[in-house]
């Protein structure tokens, strides 16, 4: 398969529209068949669901190719029961996780020539979605869905490695106790839109959210969640009911503990211990791991001796094992990578 000439190095994290996407319609209380098709726009009556009360679902992972020529993605069958989980937090009727695992692969087939070379740090990103088509005036959840998956390639995350980042303390929630947080629903991003462009604009890269009860534990940010390290190596990362799983935090915290032979611990984390950790970093899919270099709490700086300059070592080994693991350099544990051809 003839690849296309893009320029790998230098692409952004942005949309390009690939050959294929995946469709599948939700009508009269059951999936059809779905299939690949060629059109990237999306006809929709005025009144859909989706448009008039946000009722719509997505996921977000990589394939990538091995050192060895293979396109591969990386636990796909982990973004399938994640959106199981956030399609009935939402009332929306679950795609089979089954059939998602293989749509995916089909999509990363048909578009096989925009998966980036081995070595480029470039991706491709792959985004299932799910979302109310049918008109919806009186609230209430739709009756029709549709279920999409297309592809993007993607450059790699960070150019020139990866500067720690500075962020700051929000004074916005994420998520509330009992609320949709945990799910990976478009609604959380878009009432995030106008803290991260506060945080920006006050010169953050990044926001950390507290927990929105007693704003005395830190959550995550907009779209990752922190592992942070101990002075004596151990890595812990918050446990709360209104954080997102992440699938790459999992990752990380199974191989501190199994390839790396760290203690882990996933308990509540208080704002205020954050200023005895000896690193700190962002796990999600995008970046893998970005690693923080300071906190800025209105104005009072809790600086990582880890520094500005490089990752923390220990965060940087569990990336250099993580994405060993995915490039296909260190083996893999079972059921991780999934080879697509
Ligand atoms: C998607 C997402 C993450 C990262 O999850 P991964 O599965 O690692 O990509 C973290 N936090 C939020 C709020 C997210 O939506």
């Amino acid at each position: 398969m003839e690849k296309k000439n893009l320029d790998w190095e230098n692409m952004g994290f942005s949309y390009m529209q690939t050959d294929k996407r995946y469709v599948a319609n939700y009508k009269d209380g059951k999936w059809d068949d779905g299939a690949l098709i060629d059109d990237a726009n999306i006809v929709m009556n005025e009144c859909a669901g989706v448009l008039q009360y946000s009722q719509s679902v997505f996921e977000g992972l990589k394939a990538y190719t091995t050192e060895d020529g293979h396109i591969v993605t990386f636990r796909p069958d982990l973004n399938a029961s994640r959106m199981v989980d956030s399609a009935k937090r939402l009332e929306m009727p679950p795609f089979p996780e089954d059939r998602f695992v293989d749509a995916v692969a089909q999509v990363v087939k048909a578009n096989a020539a925009y998966v980036p070379p081995y070595g480029s740090g470039a991706t491709l990103y792959i985004r299932p979605y799910m979302f109310g088509i049918n008109p919806v005036i009186g609230v209430k959840p739709a009756d029709e869905y549709q279920f999409r998956i297309f592809a993007t390639p993607v450059g790699p995350y960070f150019k020139g490695g990866a500067k720690p980042i500075t962020i700051c303390v929000s004074d916005f929630d994420r998520a509330a106790p009992h609320g949709t947080g945990h799910i990976k629903a478009g609604l959380n991003y878009a009432m995030s839109l106008h803290a991260i462009v506060t945080a920006h604009a006050n010169g953050f890269d990044e926001n950390m959210y507290l927990d929105s009860a007693t704003r005395t534990k830190v959550e995550e940010t907009g779209g990752a969640n922190f592992i942070f390290v101990t002075k004596d190596n151990k890595v812990v990362t918050p446990h709360s009911s209104t954080i997102l799983p992440s699938i790459t935090r999992r990752s990380i915290m199974y191989v501190a503990e199994h390839y790396l032979g760290l203690e882990v611990e996933e308990r509540d984390v208080y704002f205020d211990e954050v200023k005895d950790f000896a690193e700190c970093g962002l796990c999600g899919t995008a970046a893998v791991i970005s690693p923080v270099g300071k906190v800025v709490d209105h104005g009072k700086e809790i600086c990582f001796p880890s520094g500005m300059e490089k990752m923390g070592p220990v965060t940087q080994k569990l990336y250099d094992t993580l994405t060993g693991i995915q490039m296909g350099h260190i083996e893999a544990p079972e059921g991780w990578i999934k080879v697509i051809e």
